[in-house]
Parts: C-alpha cells; sequence; structure tokens
C-alpha cells in the first residue's frame, strides 16, 4: 500500500513537474523563478516611451535577451503556455503606468494570416491579449480585425517597401462588421518594431469609422 502511495506520488510529480520551456530546469510553473528574473531585466521602466501620437504604443520591455529568447519559443517553439505570464505581466504594467488605465477600451489582438494561424495552432498575439484582459478586466474581442493577405517578412526590406507590403493586409473582422465597439480599441502585438503592421492594421479600423486608442506589445525593438 505505501509504495503503491508513493508510486502514485511520483506519477504525479512526473505529470506536474515541466521543464522550463527557456532552460529546460524543472519547474511547476510556466517559467522558472530563474528566467522570470532573467525576463524582469528586460522590462522597461517606463512601458510609455513611445506613447504619443500618430500610433501611441505601449511597451512592456525592449526586445533583447531573454525577452528575445522567450518570444520565439512562444512563437516558433509551440510553448503558447508562456503568453499567460508574460500577457500578465504586459496587464499588471497596463494597470500601474498606462494613461488610460482607467478607460473602457476594446482589446483586439493583431491577427495571423489563417495559413500561418494553423501552421503554428496558435496566434501568439492574441494569447497574450487574452491573459491581458483578464489581468486588466478589459473586453477582449478576437475577431476585430481579420488578415486578409499573407505578408512577405519584413526583414530586409525598406520603409517604403515594408509599407506596401502591409498595405491591404487587413480588413474589419467579424466581431465589428455589422456593430460598432462601444469604445475605442488597443490592439495587442508581441513585438512593435517599424510600427508598419500596426500602422496597417488602424488604418482598416479608422476606414470603418473605428478610433484607435493604440497599441501594446510584450517588445520593441524601437528605444525612443
Ligand atoms: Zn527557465
Amino acid at each position: 500500500m505505501i509504495f503503491a502511495k508513493s508510486a502514485l506520488k511520483g506519477l504525479l510529480n512526473l505529470f506536474l513537474q515541466s521543464h522550463c520551456p527557456l532552460c529546460q530546469r524543472s519547474t511547476s510553473r510556466e517559467l522558472c523563478e530563474y528566467c522570470e528574473r532573467q525576463l524582469q531585466k528586460c522590462h522597461l521602466q517606463d512601458p510609455n516611451i513611445l506613447w504619443k501620437e500618430p500610433l501611441p504604443v505601449f511597451s512592456w520591455g525592449v526586445y533583447g535577451g531573454s525577452l528575445k529568447r522567450a518570444i520565439a519559443a512562444l512563437k516558433y517553439e509551440n510553448q503558447p503556455q508562456i503568453a499567460r505570464p508574460l500577457g500578465e505581466w504586459i496587464g499588471e504594467a497596463w494597470l500601474l503606468n498606462s494613461p488610460k488605465r482607467n478607460q473602457n477600451l476594446i482589446v483586439v489582438p493583431i491577427p495571423l494570416h489563417a495559413s500561418k494561424q494553423k501552421q503554428r495552432g496558435y496566434n501568439q498575439a492574441a494569447l497574450l491579449a487574452r491573459s491581458f484582459c483578464q489581468t486588466t478586466g478589459l473586453k477582449f474581442k478576437l475577431n476585430g480585425l481579420e488578415r486578409v493577405r499573407e505578408t512577405k517578412p519584413q526583414f530586409g526590406l525598406s520603409v517604403s517597401e515594408r509599407e506596401k507590403n502591409l498595405d491591404t493586409a487587413f480588413v474589419v473582422g467579424s466581431e465589428f462588421r455589422d456593430r460598432h465597439p462601444e469604445f475605442p480599441v488597443l490592439l495587442v502585438d508581441d513585438i512593435y518594431t517599424t510600427g508598419a503592421t500596426a500602422v496597417s492594421a488602424v488604418k482598416t479600423l479608422n476606414n470603418r469609422g473605428i478610433a484607435v486608442s493604440g497599441l501594446v506589445a510584450l517588445a520593441t525593438t524601437v528605444k525612443n
């Protein structure tokens, strides 16, 4: 009996204990404590440094180091579960620092093209947005936007080529087709780079008379 109990316990531990996807240390959480500390070093002291017109951006962190590693795991190594703590941290930072923290907003993730989402199995921006909403209490709308065109990788393209590349990338999604959101939209993406993707998404919504308050990103490559 005792043996059976300990065997069962061992078996349970085997199921409950998993490995941190970033460093392989064993942990019962999505990320181990060590990696959480490393990631916190990427957290921007002022996530509002890019919060200015024409496109206000709130970024939790700077793209690089552990955060770059975590985003790669989230996007390319089938580790969707790490979006939960990351989205929670963005939400906590929003509640502490955002000038819009007391405003009602409708949260819409930047969508992937259907074929890419099928290939990946999930949209990392949507997972971050969902977790962000669980922390902030803001309303989450998965299908506010739809990506209608597969864009070429932005890497290596000039600014004007990038803009052209994203010109007609989005349409208003099923959620807003017949009825406008009651509050301005807050977009969510994993990385903010040149802003071409975000600007294209904003244009699509604005053209339909839908106001966009800004964009929330996990990381930015832009420093000021
Ligand atoms: Zn780790």
